[in-house]
């Protein structure tokens, strides 16, 4: 071979070398750790002398369920395109590129070329699509999933749209909390006090109309017929509905409560039909104002998508799952609904024609600060601006409630919204709250007690902005987390994580006088504190906020405690629904084809929505939605 022959070799092989990123690699796995949205995350990432072999995220501190689509997603499209130029998960941005770029930490050990490996992919926009379904959904959060199941269930083909590259909108980010009346695991709750003095002061309240007075004659008698047994927590799905009406000031309808507490528990039972797993005891959730609340097993809001997602799987063709696709209008057949006009991410508009019915689920819009601020801000709620965080996705951002009403529907309560009182002050999360069922207590940064912790969330927020910095920490000790590593948090991480990681402000300290200190906070107001709290758990004196359940009192150290903040959370308005879940316009009548289910709709919880509500309000009503959809009812 001439040196002519020798140098054009030479030079295409550099070419060729060029172009694989990955060719100059040296085989074996490499690991690099991250700072990821709320800590450390470690990618590990095995190589040949030529190829990308694995990529696996192996420890992290994101939100669960959240997580597990990046996870899955960026991982596989990394060894299947041999690049680091994959797409994000849409609504999951920062955990995504946390995930490229440990990856890409690792890949530059092993020596990869990383102009090639991030050069642009390919990508070709697919035609425009036109597809049919007895029923199509609007939005992948709870709502929209339960509703899939219970139109599948009727054998209905559904099609549903999720805007966002992964099902659960704020609903697998919520405490996964649910109540319902459960007499038999009622009676086994961990409580000292009696709630009985709430039931009383609701059944001594003069009625405001005939509903109210008949729903309070029927808790009298079943309160009366309860004060006969040996049953310590007295509880029905009329006084669950009462409570529910009046902890939202009765702007909420109490006829559509009464046939959401009918069928909370049956729901409940539903989805433990479908693998949902419960922890087998009775708490108080935040805000929830009684001992009725069922707690996950799993972390966050995951475990009903896991519920969900399987039983989606065994549907076959029956449900089709469109992610990263948005629903922008409805088709309408003069006054009736017909269809929904979307959009991909990619640009290729999707229009779904319905036979049956379309179901919006598309949620709230608490986290969408420019409406918020123009339907929500108030006397109550003065600044609702960014400067207020958000519990909310990014994803979920009001659009099907105005879809409804651009169809004839009306909207009701819109001015309700709920902020959270517990939320990490910088990023909104609540995955990283300790579980301490009850056994904590709030003090500002005094180191003083200001509000009962069982109250209202509303009153508790209000109460929070109103001190120093608008902050306060959450206190507990070793009474109810016996130690750091076995304490768990809300996103199933142990207490030691976040010390060791000092993640979320968490502090520690062997005695009070300790914790006082590293949170510049005088020791004796703190101690009062905690003594004068713990004098109304033992009963010998009254709480002058009016905390009612009270579990454990606070005395063995170590102690801890982290910020809090309140966050937008919840909007309690929306689209104006019966209880078979149609919208309605505003003389009543029913949009046919149309129906809404979740936060989308503004009829159940009025001024304020008890914590442990929500999910029962998606699980009841995304169900009946399918239900009637699929039936066309
Ligand atoms: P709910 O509790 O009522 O189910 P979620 O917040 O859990 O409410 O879920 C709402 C879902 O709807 C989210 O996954 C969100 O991304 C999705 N969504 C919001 N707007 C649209 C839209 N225009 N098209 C498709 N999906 C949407």
């Amino acid at each position: 071979m001439g040196n002519k022959w020798l140098a054009l070799l030479l030079s295409v092989m550099l070419l060729l070398s060029v172009a694989c990123g990955a060719s100059a690699m040296t085989a074996g796995t490499y690991s690099a750790t991250v700072n990821a949205m709320h800590g450390p995350m470690t990618v590990e990432v095995t190589v040949s002398e030529d190829k990308i072999e694995k990529v696996e995220v192996v420890s992290n501190v994101e939100t669960p369920g959240l997580i597990d689509w990046p996870m899955r997603e960026i991982p596989a499209a990394i060894v299947e395109n041999q690049s680091l130029a994959v797409d994000v998960v849409s609504g999951v941005t920062v955990s995504s590129r946390a995930i490229l770029s440990a990856a890409k930490a690792a890949l530059e050990q092993a020596g990869a070329d990383m102009d090639a490996l991030n050069e642009p992919l390919e990508k070709t926009v697919p035609e425009d699509e036109e597809l049919t379904a007895d029923v199509i959904i609007v939005g992948g959060g709870g709502a929209g999933l339960a509703a899939a199941i219970s139109a599948t269930e009727q054998g209905a083909s559904v099609i549903l749209i999720e805007k966002m590259g992964f099902f659960g909108g704020n609903s697998i980010v919520s405490g996964g909390i649910y109540n319902c009346p459960d007499p038999d695991l009622q009676d086994y709750a961990d409580i000292t006090s009696s709630l009985d003095s709430l039931v009383e002061e609701a059944l001594a309240e003069e009625p405001v109309d005939e509903l109210h007075a008949q729903v309070q004659a029927t808790v009298r008698e079943q309160f009366e017929a309860y004060k006969q047994t040996d049953k310590h927590v007295f509880d029905s799905a009329e006084w669950f509905a009462l409570q529910t009406w009046n902890g939202g000031d009765k702007v909420g309808s109490l006829s559509h409560l009464l046939f959401f507490a009918e069928r909370a528990y049956p729901t409940l039972e539903w989805l433990e039909s479908m693998g949902m797993e419960f922890a087998d005891v009775i708490n108080s959730a935040s805000g929830s104002l009684y001992m009725r609340t069922h707690t996950s097993v799993m972390p966050n809001g995951t475990g009903y998508f896991k519920a969900f997602e399987s039983t989606l799987a065994t549907r076959g063709d029956l449900f089709t799952a469109l992610m990263n696709t948005e629903g922008k209008s409805l088709i309408m057949d003069g006054d009736k609904v017909v269809g929904v006009e979307a959009v991909a991410r990619d640009g290729h508009k999707v229009t779904l024609h319905a036979n049956k019915g379309v179901i919006l689920a598309t949620g709230g819009f608490a986290g969408n600060v420019e409406l918020r601020q123009q339907y929500c801000e108030s006397e109550k709620w003065p600044d609702l601006s960014a400067k207020v965080i958000t519990t909310n996705m990014p994803g979920v951002t009001g659009d099907g409630i105005f879809m409804a009403q651009a169809a004839g529907a009306e909207l009701i309560n819109m001015d309700q919204i709920q902020l959270l009182p517990y939320a990490n002050p910088v990023t909104g999360a609540t995955s990283d709250i300790t579980l301490t069922y009850s056994a904590s207590m709030y003090i500002n940064k005094n180191g003083e007690r200001f509000v009962r912790e069982d109250g209202r969330r509303d009153e508790m927020s209000l109460a929070i902005i109103a001190q120093p910095d608008g902050l306060m920490y959450t206190l507990f000790s070793a009474d109810a987390v016996p130690a750091p590593a076995t304490g768990k948090t809300l996103g199933d991480k142990t207490v030691a994580y976040y010390l060791d990681n000092h993640l979320a402000g968490y502090v520690q300290a062997e005695t009070l006088a300790e914790l006082a200190e590293t949170l510049g906070m005088d020791p004796a107001v703190l101690q009062k504190t905690v003594d004068d709290f713990n004098s109304y758990v033992a009963g010998e004196a009254e709480d002058p906020y009016g905390r009612v359940t009270f579990t454990k009192q606070l005395v063995t150290g170590p102690w801890y405690a982290y910020p809090r903040k309140p966050a937008a959370h919840h909007t309690m308005g929306g689209v104006n629904v019966d209880t078979d879940t149609h919208a309605l316009r505003a003389d009543g009548s029913i949009i046919e084809g149309l129906y809404c289910a979740g936060e989308i709709t503004g009829n159940l919880h009025g001024a304020n929505r008890l914590g442990g509500n929500a999910i029962v309000d998606f699980c009841v009503f995304g169900r009946v939605a399918g239900e009637n959809a699929a039936q066309g009812k």
